[in-house]
């Protein structure tokens, strides 16, 4: 079986803004805003059904989002039929 070559946001949070708009576009919503202290900002919340599409890094407009390639797609990414 062949393996699946991917790769998964990585959010700078000193570059981001909490402004939300790589949330919205995230068609699974696997992203959401997290607050510590008294800043804001977007995290990751399940890795797994990220489909990598990179559409949250493209519509960030402060560049705070890294698209980083993961070298496999882990047996626990495997999508159930
Ligand atoms: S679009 Fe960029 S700045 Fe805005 S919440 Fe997302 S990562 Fe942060
Ligand atoms: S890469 Fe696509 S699916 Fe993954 S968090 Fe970004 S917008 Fe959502």
């Amino acid at each position: 079986m062949p393996r699946v070559r991917r790769a998964l946001p990585s959010v700078d949070a000193d570059r981001c803004t909490g402004c939300g708009w790589c949330v919205a576009v995230c068609e699974p919503r696997v992203l959401s805003l997290h607050v510590t202290g008294w800043r804001k900002s977007s995290t990751l919340d399940d890795p797994a059904a990220c489909t990598g599409c990179a559409l949250c890094a493209v519509r960030c407009p402060f560049d705070a989002i890294r698209m980083v390639r993961v070298p496999e797609k882990p047996s626990s990414f495997q999508v159930k039929r």
